[in-house]
């Protein structure tokens, strides 16, 4: 059961509550670059991307924030590190959202300002703890970071923000080791009831940050934990996106797109199926579907009739010929090598009204 959180507004979306998980980016241009952080942003919108933060070292990126709202459409978060008054000066241009860690904020004072801004502007602040940067006294006491020390660094930070009379919070907690990030997780979920923001940060080039990412979300997300994703990713954050659209959609929390399911192969498969499935997934990517559908494409008569029945639309192989199944039924039987043509045609067809929305 997912764990019910309180619902928190960043811009028009919803974050936490009965609200689904959304997909947030980070632009790697540099901020006072309005046209390339805009070309970037408006990428990432047309992928998916619901929320996106923005990084503002100095007081130029946090004055571009107004320009480069004026241009996108999804909400903005900015990204702030140590300077209180960029914080100040982010939220005056409009930032939806401000991303802080108090715990390198050292006067309590500035942490105030912001704090009151944020409250004026009916904005959000997102407490963002992370491994690397954990306060000394944690660290003395625990003797290394560990999840009881994030999660006390997360609670402290909460209270400090709690104590100024505001509750406009969301939370992250993050450590590139996807079980300490998880154990952490575990320890403050119920300790609090903000909206968190999870992902695996620092997670690596896409290869290898792929697998933690899906490992370390789809864990805390399978588990009832989480309210917006953000895959961390070294790289164009497109990739970013389109990762975390498959982990929600892997998990059950993301009924859009296309999920492709095709089989290992074995010595039972008589055609290339890596070609014909590469080909047909080249040709879903082409169209764009918006909508949930399955589609599946197997081997051989073992498996294949079974998943292709399941799926919206089924291809499986047999021997000397193709069976196209839709909707559970079969569709037609064809050669071999038309099959991957057939079946494609038939998907167009299938997409051009007869998709059954769930
Ligand atoms: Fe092998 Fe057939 Fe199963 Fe594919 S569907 S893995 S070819 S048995």
């Amino acid at each position: 059961m997912r764990r019910r959180s309180k619902k928190v507004m960043c811009g028009d979306v919803a974050i936490g509550g009965d609200a689904p998980v959304t997909i947030q980016s980070m632009t790697n241009t540099d901020t006072r670059d309005i046209n390339a952080t805009v070309g970037q942003i408006r990428r990432l919108e047309e992928a998916g991307c619901q929320i996106i933060r923005c990084a503002v070292p100095d007081m130029e990126a946090a004055s571009a924030i107004a320009k480069i709202k004026k241009s996108i459409r999804i909400p903005l978060v900015a990204d702030i590190h140590f300077d209180h008054r960029l914080a100040l000066e982010a939220i005056r241009s409009g930032a939806d959202k401000i991303r802080i860690n108090p715990g390198n904020m050292a006067d309590r004072d500035h942490v105030l300002k912001i704090v009151r801004e944020a409250d004026v502007r009916g904005i959000p602040i997102r407490i963002g703890v992370n491994s690397g940067s954990l306060e000394n006294d944690i660290l003395r006491k625990y003797g290394s970071v560990t999840a009881e020390g994030l999660a006390e660094s997360a609670l402290r930070n909460i209270r400090t923000i709690e104590d100024m009379d505001f509750d406009n919070i969301v939370v992250s907690l993050k450590s590139p080791h996807v079980m300490l990030n998880y154990d952490a997780h575990m320890i403050l979920a119920d300790k609090m009831p903000y909206p968190l923001h999870i992902g695996i940060t620092e997670a690596g080039t896409v290869e290898r940050g792929k697998v933690k990412s899906a490992v370390g979300i789809g864990a805390l997300l399978s588990a009832g934990i989480g309210d917006t994703v953000r895959v961390s990713l070294t790289g164009d954050p497109l990739n970013e996106v389109l990762f975390a659209k498959e982990i929600l959609q892997a998990v059950g929390l993301r009924e859009e797109g296309i999920e492709l399911i095709s089989c290992p192969t074995c010595g039972r498969c008589r055609v290339d199926l890596l070609a014909i499935v590469s080909d047909i997934d080249q040709e879903l990517a082409r169209l764009n579907v918006r909508e949930h559908l399955n589609v599946a494409v197997m081997g051989c008569e073992v498996n294949g009739p079974g998943e292709a029945r399941d799926a919206d639309i089924g291809l499986a192989f047999g021997k000397g010929k193709a069976i196209i199944f839709k909707k559970g039924s079969i569709l037609k039987t064809v050669a071999v090598e038309n099959a991957k043509y057939e079946f494609i045609a038939a998907i167009k067809e299938l997409l051009n009204g007869t998709v059954q929305h769930p």
